[in-house]
């Protein structure tokens, strides 16, 4: 039977600690009992835990469930993998911050392009911290022993532009010749024994102006293809890091 996974919000080394909504739901609606046992994802690594101690919550207090660690476990960390996604429809886009989460991307920097709708780009700070509460459902839901940090939304060129040790693809639905696969085998050549550091940025519904294009060139990104076939962004980010997934893991 799998153990339940929960990624703590507080830990020290003997300990590990749930609070807020997390332990609202495991109090109130698993009913959690003191002894029961879990995996808890604490500071990057999966312990094999038994609750110690449950503070219903009330009369001032927080719910808290402490944890007491036993011993480390197998844990599934993501990839040295970080999206840089243009902001596109919010529920389309949410849907990929979680398929990317599971598929093992290690951060998320959510970019306003120059086909970013204007409605979306005034409103996504505001959607950040609903980001940041899917990676965490997903990374708990996927077994990560991480977290995808979701970074504040920026604008593409302050990104592009970023000095970066990074190896940066930018999937290009115009490029016809250079393949996802064949940057990756390149990345994967130079980093000699380490995992390469990727950045792979995807565009927005209308797809890259020509002058983001161009900054890309300009800065290094490697310009890559997916295939003849026109896919959506949401459709990119997966086929991306499942690619990706296939040569690294
Ligand atoms: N402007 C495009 C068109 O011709 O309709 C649509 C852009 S597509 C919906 C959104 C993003 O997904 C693209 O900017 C690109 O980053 C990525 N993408 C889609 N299909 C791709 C392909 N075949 N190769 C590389 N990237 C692709």
């Amino acid at each position: 039977m799998t153990r339940r996974r929960w990624i703590a919000e507080n830990w020290d080394e003997a300990t590990a600690t749930l609070v807020g909504a997390q332990a609202e739901h495991l109090i109130r609606v698993l009913r959690a009992q003191q002894g029961e046992e879990a995996d808890v994802v604490a500071g990057g690594k999966v312990f094999h835990s038994v609750i110690a101690s449950i503070t219903n919550g009330g009369q001032g207090e927080a719910p808290e469930v402490r944890f007491n660690l036993v011993a480390e476990v197998e844990s599934e960390p993501g990839m040295p993998v970080t999206l840089v996604m243009s902001i596109f429809k919010f529920d389309h886009m949410e849907w990929a911050i979680e398929k990317a989460t599971e598929l093992g991307a290690a951060a998320i920097v959510p970019v306003i392009a120059r086909r970013t709708e204007k409605h979306l780009a005034l409103a996504a700070t505001k959607r950040v911290e609903r980001w940041r509460r899917i990676v965490h459902e997903a990374a708990q839901q996927s077994r990560r022993s991480d977290v995808p940090m979701v970074h504040d939304p920026v604008k593409l060129a302050d990104r592009v532009k970023a000095d970066a040790k990074l190896k940066r693809i930018v999937l290009a639905e115009q490029e016809r010749s250079a393949t996802l696969r064949g940057a990756l085998e390149e990345a994967i050549a130079a980093a000699g024994a380490e995992m390469p550091d990727l950045e792979i940025a995807i565009g927005p519904e209308g797809g890259w102006a020509p002058d983001e294009e161009a900054l890309f060139d300009a800065n290094g990104w490697r310009a890559v293809s997916l295939g003849p076939r026109i896919l959506r962004a949401e459709t990119a980010a997966i086929a991306a890091l499942a690619v990706v997934a296939s040569m690294l893991e």
